[in-house]
């Protein structure tokens, strides 16, 4: 166990080494040696500290199982004090003026992206993705910053003069105060980036918990944050399980929670935080299908599958993790075996990779086990990734793409979230048998079409309630201009994550309404994503 645990020190610090020094010493504790992790530091009120806490929980590099660092379970008074930083912070950060605002967040797109590389470096030591998907996990979260820096229009009231004779109406908005955010391990620098830089550029003050599993990233944006000029307890990061989690659930100064994850998780954050009168917005886990006409492009409809169903091996909750193909285009089937045949799997560092590992050596057995459940329940197994073996790499967590065929909607492996690289596909005869079955499935995160056929695009986009829908666009994420939304069993709350909605977000302003304000109108649900050519 001291063997294994030195050897990971190692790749750790190897790893760090390439990491700017001034940054690296920032986050990680200076005490680390050959025979200890790192450790990770919290942020608070400005500075990177050292936890007091007696537990920690080890972070592990995905492809190796090797112990990379560590991270605290912070102490019931170092979480109050970040709590308490926030606060201190928000009197003032509030009343700075939004040009000021906006400048740091200018100031911080800029360092984001002369760093992205070095960002893209922890996910993948720490989360296992390629480092091309790692650099795209970056990017995307860079975009939602930029969007931040568009404040002084997303801030923008509404005035209706001479309502009455003497009388005119105005909506202005002010900021909730004291924000938290709650995220996930599989996008570790971009769900963040969901969170805080939105309600941060609104005036509000933010505690951000990163997942315990990859909280590298967030110290790294933490500090360049730092640079652009926030001022101290704008952000603080207290890091830990649950305990940190009903900490953030319960606290009184605490008003509003952004949440990304599994929906075990989502669902009692949502009530707990509900209960308690916070604003509560919760993303939660997806069963996403990808529609097959018969009349689709073939060559970029098998292409898209492959890549939206194992790319990231699957670890996105947009992942296009089953496929419906519609009549005749149940004849494509080889083919897309041939194509994920050829995926690269492989460490996230090394070159060529296409997919690599998953989380954990549970993840692992956990999406075995419900492959396992297809083949009893009568499913084909047409491709089987259980037993791959990547020389250098022979204790990581990897799967190989896998492909159940003659999947029915009552099997395990069609109503679980899989959350690894497997594609699950079922059969139906028509467009609108399809639309029921999708509509028919608890979740509604993500959905595609692929056709050329505008008339079934519409269709399809128009009666499928799902919080995004592509249409030949297999992960169809919106850029931060549009909201990320949801439905069903995917999306919880009333207000969803940036584009203009952003700024009623929970972690946004609140409008203060005088008269009426938007702030209590429906959210318009479907974002809808068209390329490709489209023939009527
Ligand atoms: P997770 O729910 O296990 O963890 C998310 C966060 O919740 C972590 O910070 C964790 O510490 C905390 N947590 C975990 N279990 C908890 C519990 N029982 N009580 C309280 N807190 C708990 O999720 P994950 O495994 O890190 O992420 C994968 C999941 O996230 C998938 O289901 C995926 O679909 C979902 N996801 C959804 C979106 C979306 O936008 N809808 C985006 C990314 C990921």
């Amino acid at each position: 166990m001291a063997a294994l645990a030195a050897r990971g020190a190692q790749r750790g610090q190897r790893l760090l080494c390439k990491i700017p020094a001034k940054v690296r010493t920032t986050w990680y504790s200076s005490s680390f040696s050959s025979s200890s992790v790192p450790a990770t530091k919290l942020f608070i009120d400005g500075k990177f500290v050292e936890s007091k806490t007696t537990e920690w929980i080890d972070i592990h590099n995905p492809a190796t199982n090797e112990v990379v660092g560590r991270v605290p379970k912070a102490t019931q008074s170092e979480m109050e004090a970040a709590v308490t930083s926030c606060k201190k912070a928000l009197r003032n950060w509030s009343e700075t003026s939004v040009l000021s605002r906006q400048q740091v967040f200018l100031r911080y797109q800029q360092l984001i992206k002369d760093n992205l590389k070095e960002i893209a470096k922890i996910i993948t030591l720490e989360q296992g993705k390629t480092l091309a998907d790692a650099e795209g996990d970056v990017f995307r979260g860079l975009q939602v910053v930029e969007h931040a820096c568009s404040v002084t229009s997303l801030l923008l009231g509404e005035t209706l003069p001479s309502i009455t004779k003497d009388m005119d109406t105005y909506t202005y908005r002010l900021p909730l105060g004291v924000c938290a955010g709650i995220a996930p391990f599989n996008f570790p620098a971009m769900i963040p980036l969901w969170m805080f830089p939105m309600a941060m550029v609104c005036g509000n003050t933010f505690l951000m918990k990163p997942s315990e599993r990859v909280p590298g990233a967030l110290m790294f944006l933490a500090k360049l944050l730092q640079d652009a000029g926030a001022p101290d307890g704008t952000l603080n990061i207290i890091h830990g399980q649950h305990e940190a989690v009903n900490f953030i659930c319960d606290h009184p100064d605490i008003k509003a929670i952004s949440f990304v994850g599994s929906n075990q998780a989502g669902e009692y954050i949502y009530e707990r935080g509900s209960r308690n009168g916070k604003r509560v917005q919760s993303n939660m886990g997806a069963k996403n299908h990808g529609v097959v006409m018969p009349d689709a492009n073939k060559e970029n409809t098998l292409n898209q599958l492959v890549g939206a169903a194992f790319g990231a091996a699957g670890q996105r909750c947009m992942a296009l993790s089953t496929a419906v193909l519609v009549g005749e285009a149940k004849k494509w089937l080889p083919e897309l075996v041939e194509r994920a045949k050829n995926l690269r799997v492989n460490a996230g560092d090394q070159p060529g990779a296409d997919l690599g590992p998953l989380i954990s050596s549970h993840a692992k057995e956990r999406v075995c086990q419900l492959i396992e459940s297809g083949v009893k329940e009568g499913a084909t197994l047409l491709l089987d990734g259980r037993d791959i073996k990547v020389k250098g790499y022979e204790k990581g967590n990897f799967v190989g793409p896998t492909i159940l065929a003659k999947v029915q909607p009552s099997m395990t492996c069609y109503k679980e979230e899989i959350f690894g690289p497997v594609l699950v596909v079922l059969e139906v005869d028509t467009l609108d048998d399809a639309i029921e079955l999708v509509n028919s499935n608890p979740y509604g995160n993500g959905t595609a079409i692929f056709t050329t056929n505008g008339a079934a695009a519409r269709k399809y986009s128009h009666l499928v309630d799902v919080g995004q829908v592509g249409v030949n666009v297999p992960i169809p994420v919106p850029l931060p201009m549009f909201s990320f939304t949801g439905s069903r069993a995917s999306f919880r709350g009333n207000t969803n994550f940036y584009g203009k909605q952003s700024s009623l977000l929970p972690g946004g302003p609140l409008a203060r309404s005088i008269v009426y304000s938007h702030l209590y109108s429906d959210v318009c649900g479907v974002t809808i994503s068209i390329s490709g050519r489209i023939t009527p």
